[in-house]
């Protein structure tokens, strides 16, 4: 068969392929073989396609047909980045590709925009484009124990704190306490952004109840202390401090099992730090 032509778009798709695709996937997209040439079509939303917070799923499906398909790549912003092979007998395999990324958000960043040109920003718009980057939820990153939890809340809930050398103290939290992953699950389902961060404060000064010094509360419930849930005599990269992955990822996902049930489209983010350098073993 001499060429092929291009189906482009949720109309044109659901017409040749006689099946309605909608309600897509955020940025899911499709990759469609027919005997007369390919579908593309995917999750569009509003807004400047360049933009990687606008959700354009066939221009993924564009950019994976180029990229994996046909060998076009675009290693570095501008034109001498951009690398098309000459190949006039190139042919495509069949395709039936329906796919959405696996991470919603796919970002770099290229240095300090203060020392980019008008030309290599707009350039950079496209390149990271092309590389079929994204960002189209909202999120906001970084610590939030410490606004989380008020010198007000320590005043009084003293025991929601981190026991330090026998003394509760902020910013940082008592993470098996129910009330503080209580805290936490309503800070994700009030807030503004899709995701949410739940992240320790910075610096260590993290909590050392065990099954003797834990709280009152964790003592009526049964719930496990903050030092049960570590590896015993792991200890993180300075030697002194226990490696506390553990017991905050299975803080994390208790928070998160928690948003899942009333809110399944709400995300949440976890700041990795150096105390919880060691992976976690379980979960
Ligand atoms: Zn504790």
């Amino acid at each position: 068969m001499q060429g092929l032509s291009f189906f482009v778009g949720e109309e044109v798709a659901k017409k040749t392929l006689e099946v309605n695709y909608g309600p897509w996937k955020q940025e899911e997209y499709i990759l469609i073989s027919l005997p007369e040439g390919i579908v593309i079509a995917g999750d569009d939303g509003p807004g400047d396609v360049w933009s990687i917070s606008t959700r354009a799923g066939t221009m993924l499906a564009v950019y994976t047909l180029l990229e994996d398909f046909l060998g076009v790549h675009w290693f570095w912003p501008g034109p001498y980045g951009e690398h098309i092979p000459y190949k006039p007998d190139a042919s495509i395999p069949y395709l039936n590709i329906r796919n959405k990324p696996q991470f919603m958000i796919r970002s770099v960043s290229i240095g300090y925009s203060s020392y980019h040109t008008a030309s290599f920003r707009e350039e950079t718009k496209k390149w990271l484009r092309r590389n079929r980057m994204g960002w189209t939820v909202s999120a906001v990153f970084g610590h939030s124990w410490s606004s989380v939890f008020t010198e007000q809340d320590f005043q009084q809930h003293p025991d929601w704190f981190a026991l330090v050398n026998g003394k509760r103290q902020r910013p940082q939290v008592c993470s098996t306490h129910p009330a503080v992953i209580d805290r936490m699950v309503e800070h994700v389902l009030k807030g503004k952004y899709d995701i949410m961060n739940i992240s320790p404060a910075d610096g260590g000064g993290f909590c050392q109840c065990d099954e003797n010094t834990k709280s009152e509360t964790h003592k009526k419930l049964g719930i496990p202390s903050c030092t049960s849930l570590d590896i015993p005599g792991l200890l993180s990269y300075d030697g002194k401090n226990p490696a506390i992955s553990d017991r905050i990822f299975t803080y994390a996902n208790e928070v998160a099992r928690r948003v899942r049930e009333k809110n399944p489209a709400k995300g949440l983010r976890n700041t990795r730090i150096h105390f919880l350098q060691q992976s976690a073993s379980e979960n």
